[in-house]
């Protein structure tokens, strides 16, 4: 479209055909084509022609308007002169025109053929202002219009040259108007305008409105297409490895779905677990295959599937065959067994079987995990067993958010897949090496899954829905029962396993570990015999332990030896003999602890508890010229130091009964030293022990050397109860110790004691410091 300039005056009242136009409003100076077909309007453009090719354009008010009224026409229009025009073979016709003057049609003079009007010129007024408002308008409207071009792409290049040289303002607007593409009212609205300034205006209007439309428009467009880039490449790269997967022969996505399907149909899950997973398959079959959200959603799916949801074994609740089996596995623990039996008992009548939860503590080897085994063994349960030593984070035990990189469920949903039912005998191990720390304590989620309030809706992070371990029999371990925290302690029944004496290590060996390893070498009976005097050589030069597990390691090392010169047909004994032994195992690791064989001063024999067992501990006390220090060495914990002052403390309040000058301490250095500090002994039970030994030394009186004691003593000399005394006893005899000094309350616990020992060793229970000094010195050490 270009702009040529054309003077043409209207005469007042100049009769001129009418083209009324659809949807489009000419301006002056304006060219266009135009397609006529109405037939009123072939008239028009034919009469026009006929004379001087002058017609008179103006707008329809409806573009659907196929036989416009004059009262459907606008009244404003513009006078153009027709330059061309172009039969087409259907009868239409194709004219351009351009456009000369805007004019108003004062009345309209023939309505047929064509409609014939009587137009009048419009005049342009412009509101009274000065040249420079005017200049600042026009260069107003001119910038905008710049703005404009820049975001209309469609608009033909070297319009800015063009606009600069014109320079009339009604001109400019009329340039304007020919390249701006509004809604045909507002173009007639501008077209009808006589004031100048208010149509600049208009236009200004028109055109920041346009220009922000096109910004937005612009943004969009980006963001539509940059949107199109990535999912064209993803849809291609899918595409491809569609195709790479066929050729490599896997199944494609389809039927990986539906085969997921069908395993979440079959996992018998509850209702609202069912529901989720569909939730999260229908999400996944959305997704593109192997991307990250599509793995994340596939791992959870393969969990919810895989973890047992109505799966269950059958309980055997035969008491006989249960009592049978837990014979077959395990040599004594009478006590664990009969409770077992029990609660079989009491599950077979309640049904529920909801009883307290066992907690077995006890040294390691003492056959714990065995039992466990065998109980699950006994039921025709699966067993699991899940780990606690050193975990604190209550992430472990309760998983993490899906959300997390990597993340799992909890230890206790990970043993329930293992385990592949909803009733497994579950053990949960070293419950009292857990600790706590910043990440939250791991206690108080166990504790969630032990209470039977609680755990038919176990909460795990990572699954989301609620699982059911109300099925499960749950067994703890511990070595311990101090460091189980106090409300987890709360919920079970402790069951202690205190360990073996020689003679039950010495049965157990032979009944069932000696026949455990042979079968696991694949020996015969023929190949190796363990006469009951081996083993004892073995139990008390090569192990030193309260359960049996270093036993049961050295038995293999021998079966091992003996397998090899099996498999060489070398010529070898098959009866083992100690001799033998050494060559087997090497010379013997320990020596039998044994008590003195003569008596000394300062020196006493106590018993320890640790977390292995129980241990004699011997006590050494020397006094040597100083200045009334206390010196303590060998591997001592707090309270044996603060027991040891105490019995300083006591035996200074002594002094006049022992016979003990007055400050005979101030002029001499007390050394007291544990040998075989190795082991960390701590405790408050040393205390007879320490005071004898102190005693002995001061008085220069030995205390009798197969006397061991345990008790703790009060400043005023009172003897307190202490824990542990089985193991402490059984210690004490393996080290051949003939009599036990005991506080009095622990007489109680005699009956833990086995037989044989309380057979051999003479017990004698005190309730004074002064009884018990009185039962070791072997001399009166008391003034008479
Ligand atoms: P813990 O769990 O207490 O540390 P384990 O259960 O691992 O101990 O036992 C160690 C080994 O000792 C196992 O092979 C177990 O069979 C054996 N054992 C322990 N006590 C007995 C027993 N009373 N009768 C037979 N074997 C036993």
């Amino acid at each position: 479209m270009t702009i040529p300039k054309k003077p043409y005056r209207i005469k007042t009242g100049e009769s001129l055909p009418l083209l009324p136009l659809r949807d489009i409003v000419v301006f002056p100076r304006m060219m266009v084509p135009l397609f006529v077909g109405r037939e009123k309007s072939i008239r028009a453009v034919e009469r026009a022609m006929e004379s001087n090719n002058i017609i008179m354009l103006a707008a329809q008010k409806s573009a659907r308007d196929d036989n416009p009224e004059p009262d459907d026409i606008y009244r404003v229009g513009c006078v153009s002169e027709i330059m061309q025009v172009l039969k087409m073979p259907d009868g239409t016709i194709k004219i351009m025109v351009e456009g000369l003057q805007r004019a108003e049609i004062a009345s309209f003079t023939e309505s047929k053929p064509m409609l014939m009007t009587a137009v009048e010129k419009s005049s342009t007024i412009s509101a009274v202002m000065t040249d420079t408002e005017m200049k600042a308008l026009v260069r107003g409207i001119v910038n905008l219009f710049k703005k404009y071009i820049k975001t209309d792409s469609s608009l033909p290049p070297g319009m800015e040259t063009e606009l600069d040289s014109i320079t009339d303002p009604e001109e400019l607007c009329d340039f304007i108007m020919a390249n701006l593409s509004i809604k045909t009212e507002e173009r007639q609205k501008v077209l009808a305008e006589n004031d100048l300034v208010k149509r600049i205006e208009d236009i200004c209007t028109h055109l920041e409105s346009e220009i922000e439309i096109g910004q937005i428009e612009k943004r969009v467009r980006g963001r539509v297409k940059k949107q199109m880039d990535k999912t064209q490449k993803e849809y291609y790269l899918n595409e491809q490895m569609k195709a790479i997967q066929k050729e490599l022969g896997r199944s494609d996505l389809k039927s990986d779905i539906e085969e997921l399907r069908q395993k979440i149909g079959k996992a018998g899950m509850p209702k609202e677990v069912l529901a989720k997973s569909l939730k999260e398959l229908n999400k996944l079959e959305q997704m593109p295959p192997m991307s990250a959200e599509g793995t994340v959603v596939r791992n959870y799916l393969d969990w919810l599937v895989d973890v047992p949801w109505s799966k269950r074994n059958r309980d055997n609740l035969d008491t006989k065959r249960a009592k049978k089996i837990l014979d077959e596995d395990h040599y004594g623990l009478d006590k664990i067994k009969e409770r077992m039996l029990d609660y079989l008992a009491v599950k077979k009548l309640s049904k529920t079987g909801r009883g307290s939860i066992l907690c077995l503590v006890g040294p390691p080897g003492v056959g714990k995990t065995s039992l466990g085994k065998s109980i699950a063994r006994a039921l025709g349960r699966q067993f699991v067993r899940v780990s606690l030593g050193g975990v604190r984070d209550e992430a472990e035990i309760r998983g993490h958010r899906r959300t997390y990189i990597g993340a799992l469920p909890g230890r206790i949903i990970q043993s329930m897949k293992k385990a592949g039912s909803i009733n497994p005998v579950m053990m949960l191990d070293e419950i009292d090496k857990m600790s706590m720390d910043f990440r939250g304590d791991p206690s108080a989620a166990l504790l969630e899954v032990l209470d039977p309030e609680q755990n038919i809706s176990f909460s795990d992070h990572y699954l989301e829905v609620d699982y059911n371990l109300s099925e499960v029999l749950f067994i703890t371990t511990a070595n311990t029962v101090h460091n189980i925290p106090a409300p987890l302690l709360d919920r079970m029944e402790t069951l202690r396993m205190a360990g073996y004496t020689e003679q039950e290590k010495v049965k157990i060996a032979s009944n069932f570990l000696v026949p455990k390893q042979l079968k696991e070498h694949g020996l015969k009976n023929r190949n190796i015999s363990f006469a009951d005097s081996v083993l004892t050589n073995i139990i008390r030069h090569y192990t030193r332990e309260a359960g049996v597990r270093s036993l049961e390691r050295v038995l293999a090392k021998v079966c091992r030896k003996v397998t090899r010169k099996v498999v060489e047909k070398r010529k070898y004994n098959p009866k083992l003999s100690v001799s033998l032994l050494k060559s087997y195992l090497g010379v013997e690791k320990y020596r039998l602890e044994s008590a003195q064989a003569h008596s000394e001063a300062g020196f006493a024999v106590g018993m320890a508890w640790t977390e292995a067992g129980g241990e004699i501990m011997n006590i050494e006390v020397s006094v040597v010229p100083g200045k009334g220090k206390l010196i303590l060495t060998g591997k001592l914990g707090d309270v044996m130091r603060e027991s040891a002052q105490a019995a300083l403390t006591y035996i200074r309040s002594r002094a006049r009964m022992f016979s003990l000058r007055p400050g005979f301490y101030s002029k001499s250095d007390i050394h007291i030293h544990v040998p075989e500090g190795a082991i960390p002994k701590d405790g408050p039970s040393a205390g007879i022990t320490m005071v004898a030994a102190m005693v002995s030394a001061f008085c220069k009186v030995p205390v009798r050397h197969d006397v061991a004691m345990t008790g703790e003593v009060t400043l005023r000399g009172k003897v307190l109860p202490i824990g542990g005394l089985k193991e402490k006893v059984m210690a004490a005899h393996r080290a051949g110790i003939k009599a036990i000094i005991a506080p009095e309350e622990n007489e109680r616990d005699m009956e833990e004691i086995p037989k044989n020992i309380r057979r051999e060793i003479k017990f004698t229970f005190v309730g004074s410091m002064d009884e018990a000094l009185s039962a070791v010195m072997t001399e009166p050490v008391f003034k008479q």
